[in-house]
């Protein structure tokens, strides 16, 4: 494959030179490099995926359910449950191939040219590539030192660039902080005519990471009944170990929710899609206690870098950004030597690792004290 779209086909003249996304997809015994769960699905959850796939696979000469009404009946159902969220129905919630595409729509649907969408750095990279994709003007705003958000700040940030839409990741990619509840609010409240001619900004809570969470902090699902311009964005893909399904999907008021079904292709979430997805959220219970495991883990290993007197963002996602380094290039390449991929982003000499099984992380440890001398 050319790593490069040949330069005689009429291509968009931003998009001229750039290359696609991705993380190194390399085989080696420890890949912590993508925030995945380390667990595949467990017998129980792989049978009753492939029974409902066989189910669904009967009737794929027609196409599917374009609203797929039962499993956002069903993603409502886990948000109540899994948030103690309340009200929330399948007019609720939204959903597409990963959470990734969900923003995309968003973006397809409230940014476009002339109009800004927002973050504060550092944050995902994937963010600037919906604003590029959707030709909506892509600004970057800052947070304090330890990767906060300076709430009062943020707010000036705002009022100044008038964002159509702020994307906030909580807990956030790469470095693993989270927003306050109390912010979230606050953040909303100053959002109601911060957009464009004065209308709203769609504030959108990226909680990727959300049920790896730390006790007592409460995901901003629970505000939705109060504001009509805030979004939250969950995924499959890293609590629920259905990364390769393609599942990410929505929570918000209904008005905002159907803005985004005019923007949707046709039929974009297959059958085979809601029919794993389905599947998969019937068995919550026992994927949550693997949760709960890599969630302890998480914290030792916070607890380990610090003690070789490492600087350690406080994480409450199933990764950590350590540093500083003044070569990380020379470590990340020195833990991949020894069978350890992890990942090289976030500021200068920062790297971060994905929480794996518990010989991942001692590979990690190990090779981390060999190539560090310490
Ligand atoms: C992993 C991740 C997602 C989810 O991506 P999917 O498309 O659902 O796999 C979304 N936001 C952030 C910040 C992430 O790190």
């Amino acid at each position: 494959m050319p790593e490069r779209c040949a330069t005689r086909l009429p291509l968009r003249a931003d998009l001229v030179g750039e290359q696609p996304y991705g993380a190194p997809q390399l085989d080696v015994p420890h890949l912590l490099n993508v925030n995945e769960n380390p667990y595949p699905p467990p017998a129980e959850v792989t049978e009753d995926i492939t029974a409902a796939v066989r189910e669904a696979s009967r009737t794929l000469n027609r196409y599917p359910d374009r609203d797929f009404l039962d499993l956002r009946a069903d993603l409502a159902d886990y948000l109540t449950t899994e948030s103690a969220a309340t009200g929330l129905s399948a007019a609720n919630i939204w959903a597409a191939n990963g959470s990734n595409e969900v923003m995309l729509h968003l973006l397809l649907a409230f940014g476009g040219p002339g109009r800004v969408v927002m973050s504060f750095a550092p944050t995902y990279s994937m963010y600037p590539e919906y604003a590029r994709d959707s030709l909506t003007t892509w600004k970057a705003g800052t947070r304090r030192a330890d990767f906060s958000v300076d709430v009062a700040s943020a707010i000036e940030q705002i009022r100044a660039a008038r964002p159509a839409v702020v994307l906030l990741a909580s807990p956030n990619n790469p470095t693993g902080t989270a927003l306050d509840l109390a912010d979230v609010r606050t953040l909303a409240q100053a959002t109601t005519d911060s957009g464009p001619d004065g209308g709203a900004t769609v504030l959108v809570i990226d909680e990727a990471y959300a049920e790896f969470r730390r006790e007592g902090r409460p995901s901003a699902v629970t505000l939705l009944g109060e504001f009509a311009h805030l979004a939250v964005a969950r995924t499959m893909s890293k609590a629920f170990a259905l990364a390769g399904a393609r599942v990410g999907y929505l929570a918000a008021p209904t008005a905002l929710v159907d803005c985004l079904r005019v923007v949707r292709l046709p039929y974009h979430l297959s059958a085979i899609t809601q029919a794993a997805a389905r599947a998969a959220l019937r068995h919550q219970a026992v994927l949550q206690a693997q949760v709960a495991e890599l969630r302890t883990r998480r914290d030792e290993t916070v607890t380990w870098l610090r003690g070789r007197g490492l600087e350690v963002a406080e994480s409450d996602a199933n990764f950590v950004l350590f540093g500083t380094f003044a070569d990380r290039h020379r470590i990340w390449q020195g833990l991949l030597d020894r069978g350890v991929l992890i990942r090289e982003t976030g500021p200068q000499g920062h790297l971060r690792v994905s929480i794996g099984t518990r010989e991942d992380m001692a590979a990690f440890r190990g090779a981390l004290q060999e190539v560090t001398g310490q």
